[in-house]
């Protein structure tokens, strides 16, 4: 049998295809970033088929590298952005339009039409401009005759997950998994099928849709002779690759922003305190597993705002010598909301301050606060996970460039009181991708087998004394009310 197994990360700004071993470790990798299309304000697009390119040059670049060939390789999985929204031609596979990426907002004036108390209990989702059904139905409306065409099947949509199935096995393979599908809001949570009524509501033929398949099963053949074997949204790959296989496992990717994924089983569990439910993985015919989902908006950009905007860093790294420059942050809380409050506040009227300021505080102690905004935000989820699903975490995995800070992992520790453990693999997405694509062959056999793998590169043990912790959450809630109403 072949040794290895291959992943795509088709992300939001570059695609990378990895090759990992038996052990899931890293055997190769190759990264193209692709351009980032704006039209116009709030419009945010990509070129479906750049993007595609982009995946086969990736592919066969990591493969030359390491000295294989596709026959090597015993299975391939796909990590990807969710929710982007491309429309093509069945007769041509080519797209009628540029993708519209989930950050575009385009739509935000259709969302005070639906019914936020349906959308939630159907599709575990509020209503918003970041998942596929407005973007879809923007597109059907903006063209003429094309909902007729799409009617017809002639026009087909799909995630990125669909697009690149759908090329990867030379056109005709129109499917997708059900964690991309659960980021469309036309999927019910519930039976994982379309849900007619959602197809009704957002006006989408359900002859464009793929049909939904597992996130882990042979769906064909992918360079002519390898199984592609996984199809899966990229923040819960790195919910897999984390190797959170058990319900109150939980995980945190720490990028320009912060996805915190809790596995909370077989049951979806309803979300009351601003979470969102979402399908975390299903594997073959078995049972799905759900998950929480908090998203904070800024986390890493706020460093990268000190570093650009405010110039009091020479590069995100600096963040920690100069935070670790003073005991603590004297007082000083940032919040860094710059474009409003994700979960678990929802509050688009907010905007970023920085309190408690007096003539005693440097550009260490903003940029201590800063490190710690980004620990808060992600405690803040972590509760309101806590409240929805009745387990409270034990311990977080993290991923993501801000965990090479090693202080602000030491802080988010303190701040959470559980230790926060960050694996040898940083490439969790793609690793979690190969992990699905390999299990659904029989390359690795199960679960157990890729726990086993797990290699902690280094855990943080909480340090403060309770009285800290208290003083310090107490002073970025008061914070975080500063910034409320302001827009
Ligand atoms: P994304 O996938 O969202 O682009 P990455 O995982 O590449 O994110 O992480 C990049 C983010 O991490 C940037 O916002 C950057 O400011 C932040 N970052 C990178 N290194 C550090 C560091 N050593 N300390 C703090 N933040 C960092």
């Amino acid at each position: 049998m072949a040794d290895f197994v291959g992943a795509i990360d088709q992300g939001t700004t570059s695609s990378r295809f990895m090759i990992f071993d038996r052990n899931g470790s890293e055997i190769a990798r190759r990264q193209v970033e692709h351009r980032q299309l704006l039209p116009a304000a709030g419009r945010v697009e990509h070129d479906a088929r750049e993007i595609w390119e982009n995946v086969r040059k990736t592919m066969d670049a990591a493969l030359a590298d390491a000295g294989l060939v596709a026959a090597d390789l015993a299975a391939i999985g796909i990590a990807n952005q969710r929710e982007t929204v491309v429309l093509w031609e069945r007769a041509t596979g080519e797209p009628v339009a540029p993708a519209i990426v989930w950050q575009d907002t385009r739509t935000a004036a259709d969302l005070k039409d639906l019914d936020a108390e349906l959308l939630r209990e159907r599709t575990g989702l509020p209503p918003a401009t970041y998942f596929s059904a407005t973007k879809v139905r923007w597109l059907l409306d903006d063209q003429p005759g094309l909902r007729k065409r799409a009617e017809r099947g002639e026009v087909l949509f799909g995630t990125i997950d669909s697009w690149l199935i759908w090329n990867l096995t030379g056109g005709g393979l129109h499917i997708t998994d059900v964690t991309n599908a659960s980021r469309t809001q036309l999927m019910n949570l519930a039976t994982l099928e379309w849900d007619p009524e959602l197809l009704a509501l957002f006006d989408i033929p359900a002859a464009m849709l793929p049909a939904i398949r597992s996130s882990a099963e042979v769906y064909g053949e992918a360079l002519g002779t390898v199984p592609l074997a996984a199809a899966i949204g990229d923040q819960q790959a790195a919910l897999f690759g984390q190797t959170c296989f058990a319900p109150g496992d939980a995980k945190c990717t720490y990028g320009t922003g912060n996805f915190v994924l809790l596995n909370t089983g077989t049951t979806p569990v309803r979300s009351t305190h601003g979470l969102l439910t979402t399908v975390a993985y299903k594997f073959k015919n078995q049972l799905p597993v759900y998950a929480l989902e908090g998203s904070v908006a800024a986390s890493g950009s706020a460093i990268q705002w000190l570093r650009d905007q405010l110039g009091i860093l020479d590069s995100a790294a600096d963040s920690e010598t100069l935070a670790a420059s003073v005991e603590d942050s004297a007082g000083v809380c940032f919040v860094p909301a710059f474009s409003g409050l994700f979960a678990p506040y929802w509050r688009p009227d907010a905007r970023a301050a920085i309190v408690g300021l007096s003539r005693f505080h440097t550009a260490a102690h903003i940029t201590r606060a800063a490190l710690e905004a980004i620990c808060h935000q992600t405690r803040d989820v972590v509760v309101a996970m806590a409240r929805d699903s009745g387990t409270e975490l034990d311990c977080l995995q993290v991923d993501g460039g801000v965990t090479a800070n090693a202080l602000c992992m030491q802080l988010q520790a303190d701040i959470l009181g559980v230790p926060v453990r960050r694996p040898a693999v940083a490439e969790t997405t793609a690793l979690g991708a190969a992990y699905a694509a390999g299990l659904a062959v029989g390359f690795w056999r199960s679960e157990d087998e890729l726990r086993a793998h797990r290699r902690e590169a280094r855990v943080w043990q909480p340090t403060w004394p309770a009285a800290r912790r208290t003083e310090s959450i107490d002073r970025w809630n008061k914070a975080v009310s500063r910034t409320l109403d302001w827009v």
